[in-house]
């Protein structure tokens, strides 16, 4: 919770001292598949038993988007994840902080007018 009334500028500065420490940043779901691989006669597809891997899921102004993320890469991409979710978090937080912040700057501005 602030404990004094904010300005713009304390919001400003008090945002981008949290979002400095939240990169690498992403939105989406990472979730196990099971695809055919690229191999020419891969035994395991063969059978039909086919590959499991990760895919990051998404949204990009509104089409959905899919990318396959190699094994070793999944701890980088939840971790990624987890920043992003502070991030929308921490976004949330500054819509209700910048609000308050203009909202009494322009009460206090037109206070002093009269
Ligand atoms: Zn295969």
């Amino acid at each position: 919770m602030p404990p004094k009334i904010e300005s713009p500028t304390d919001v400003e500065r008090w945002f981008r001292a949290q979002a400095a420490g939240l990169w690498p940043a992403a939105l989406g779901s990472l979730s196990l598949r099971k695809s055919p691989c690229m191999r020419d006669h891969c035994a395991a597809c063969a059978r039909g038993e086919q590959h499991v891997s990760y895919v990051l899921y998404g949204r990009i102004r509104g089409r959905r988007i899919a990318i396959y993320v190699p094994d070793e890469l999944e701890r980088e991409i939840q971790r990624a994840l987890k920043n992003g979710r502070a991030l929308q978090d921490l976004l949330y937080e500054a819509g209700r902080r910048y609000t308050n912040a203009v909202k009494h700057q322009r009460t206090h501005a037109q206070e002093s007018e009269k």
